[in-house]
């Protein structure tokens, strides 16, 4: 049988993952002192499922360890969470466009374990962002971009559930009339969105801000550019400013469920959108199996 939702609770022994149990996904299962409700204390993911398929699977699973370790949290065991992610897609079935998202948080607060669910859900319709494109705005986010290694305690690079500011930057956008948004570093470099990377076309180049920039390394701009020589195009990582968004080619929003979302203006100001490379991109992206 499927369903539009399903949900895995993780199952601990103190700090280790030992296995997960499929609940009902409308059950209440958090208690009111989990430090994922009282600080956002605790990494996530939030993996795209393409008929079935788990896509950029490992890539996630490996940044869910990285992120938990900026945390010092306890490790997650990847076989563990593979199964559950894995178990809850089944549920859902091959339907075109799920995602699962994997949290792990502190635990209850005094507690001796941490808290782990995967949730899944039949994706949102995201054609509107993929044909019509994104109106994006550029803000600034307050810090450099070396903050990640000047002051790693603002875990820059973590995928953590402090997402307060991400939500803040995206209501910004609403007001200004916009629907999203690219952060750009008080060094004047440009970074992601709050919840995607940007990526830029110039003269047969896709070029993204350095991984160590002060940004989550994307999956999805990650397969994105191995995909890239396939046609004819090279990957670069490459320090961009403002300019370089306003003077590209072409722009996008990528991520993973609305993968490559084109920026049709910034900051009001029209930007070309290449419809044929961005519908070849969302047709690769789309059919990931793994
Ligand atoms: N940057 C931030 C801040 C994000 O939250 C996300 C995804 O949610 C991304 C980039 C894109 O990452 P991915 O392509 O792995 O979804």
């Amino acid at each position: 049988m499927t369903a539009t939702s399903a949900l895995a609770l993780l199952r601990f022994d103190g700090d280790r993952t030992i296995g997960h149990d499929l609940v009902d996904p409308a059950s209440p299962v958090l208690s009111a002192l989990d430090l994922a409700a009282t600080r956002g204390d605790g990494v996530f993911e939030t993996i795209s499922v393409g008929h079935g398929h788990p896509q950029a699977f490992e890539a996630h699973l490996a940044r869910f360890v990285r992120s938990a370790a900026k945390l010092d949290l306890p490790e997650p065991d990847v076989d563990v969470w593979r199964a559950a992610v894995l178990a809850v897609a089944a549920v859902i079935g091959p339907v075109p466009e799920a995602f699962v998202k994997t949290v792990l948080s502190r635990g209850i607060e005094g507690g001796s374990s941490p808290t782990g669910w995967a949730y899944g859900a039949v994706a949102p319709d995201h054609t509107a962002a993929r044909t019509r494109g994104v109106h994006a705005i550029l803000l600034d986010r307050g810090f450099r971009s070396d903050a990640g290694a000047a002051a790693p305690w603002l875990l820059v690079g973590a995928k953590t559930l402090s997402y307060g500011i991400n939500r803040a930057a995206a209501r910004e956008a609403a007001k200004r009339g916009a629907d999203d948004v690219v952060f750009v570093s008080t060094d004047g470099l440009l970074l992601e969105g709050p919840t995607a990377n940007v990526v830029i076309l110039r003269d047969g180049r896709l070029l993204t801000p350095p991984l160590d920039a002060g940004i989550l390394p994307g999956t999805t701009q990650a397969d994105l550019f191995d995909w890239a020589p396939s046609r004819g195009l090279e990957p670069l990582y490459q320090p961009l400013r403002p300019r370089d968004l306003l003077d590209a080619d072409a722009a996008w929003l990528l991520s993973s469920v609305r993968h490559a979302a084109p920026i049709n203006a910034v900051d009001h100001a029209p930007l070309t959108m290449d419809r044929e490379l961005t519908d070849a991109m969302n047709d690769f992206l789309s059919a990931r199996t793994a």
